[in-house]
Formats: C-alpha cells, structure tokens, sequence
C-alpha cells in the first residue's frame, strides 16, 4: 500500500520558507551577501538527520533530465568514496556537494534545512543537548568581528522535529537517519536504499 507523503512536504516547504525569511531578515539587516566569497560552503560535509528532508531533496531530484541525474549518479559515488575514506570527514573533507554544478545548487528550492542556517550565526536550545552556539562562516567572521547578532533556529528545529514524528509514524520507520546528501542520493539510485519505499510523492505519481 502506497501511502501520499504530498502533506508532509508541503508543511516542510512551509517551514523551509519561514526558515529563510528569518535568514534572509538579519542578512538583510546587516548587508551580509555572498556576492564575491571566494570560497563555497557547498565543499563542506553536512550531515542531514531526517527522513522528511531527504524525501523533498528526492522530490527534486526526480524532477531534473536523465543526463544530470546520471552525472549526479556518478559524483555522488565519488564524494561517498572520498568520505568513507577520509578520517573524521567533517573535519578533513573539502569536497563538492554533487548537486553543486559550477558553483551553484541545482536543487536550491530543495535543499536541506543545515544548507539554509549555513553562514550566520545561531544558536540552538534542544532536550538532548542544551543550549548551543554555532559560528558564522569564515567570511562573517571577517566582515562582522565580534556581532552578537545570532539567528535561533530552536523554534524552526522544532517544528522540523515534529513533522519528522508525524511521518515516521504514518511510515513505520524508526531507524536512525543521518546522511550526506551524496548518500541520500545513493539511496534513491538502489532499491535497497534504507529509505523506506512505502510512500508516493502525489497521488498517481
Ligand atoms: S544541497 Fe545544495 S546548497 Fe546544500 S551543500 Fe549540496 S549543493 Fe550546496
């Protein structure tokens, strides 16, 4: 029995859209941009830790040509040998996220809630481990030594922790979910993928 997820990722398109709004606010408020970081944090390992995230990123997914998605295929391959044998990845590993192509995201709309927070500070308040503060990127640091100004993202991990439960119960699936986005990927490419495949993206998809 196929069970339609098509609520569950419209709640966290939702969410995602308050989440950048909330961004976007201090951003805005301080003039912080991009434009001209010669870096890209998309070479950074992020771990993404739900269900719910990984199926919207798929949603995407299944939406772009056969060739990216072939090519997509083959980078992810790559980025999960480079992780796995890289000691403690997210400290040592500087590798392109596979969605990036020539510096941007090809699934921008799509991307995970870590992607959204990255660049300015924030702090976080959570039941397993307390209050916690997180640094900007490099080049916050270096136009706004010592701002205070932070982005909590407590509220917004609730929420995302909520619709995380009410889904995982509607799939019966319990086990621990943490990935890059390169495994998730890789997931959707094998049928023996740990996501569960119980579910359908819209009705008659
Ligand atoms: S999902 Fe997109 S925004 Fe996030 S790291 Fe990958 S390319 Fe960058």
């Amino acid at each position: 029995m196929y069970i339609d997820i098509s609520d569950y990722l419209e709640r966290l398109g939702r969410l995602y859209k308050k989440v950048d709004h909330a961004y976007s606010e201090i951003a805005e408020e301080l003039g912080f941009t991009c434009e001209g970081c010669k870096d890209n944090c998309c070479q950074n390992v992020f771990l993404h830790f739900t269900v719910v995230e990984s199926l919207y990123l798929i949603e995407g997914f299944r939406k772009l040509e056969r060739e990216v998605k072939e090519e997509i295929y083959q980078r992810a391959e790559d980025y999960n040998r480079a992780y796995a044998s890289t000691s403690r990845p997210v400290l040592n590993l500087k590798k392109f996220c596979p969605l990036n192509f020539d510096g941007r995201c090809v699934l921008y709309e799509y991307r995970p809630i870590a992607c959204r927070f990255y660049g300015l500070p924030g702090k976080l308040v959570s039941p397993a481990r307390g209050a916690e503060e997180f640094r900007g990127c490099w080049r916050f640091e270096e136009l706004y030594p010592g701002s205070e100004r932070m982005l909590d993202r407590t509220e917004f991990y609730k929420e995302l922790a909520a619709l995380e439960g009410d889904l995982r119960k509607r799939l019966c699936y319990y086990q621990k979910y943490k990935k890059t986005i390169a495994q998730m990927i890789l997931d959707e490419k094998s049928p023996e993928g740990l996501i569960p495949r119980n579910y359908d993206f819209f009705e008659g998809y």
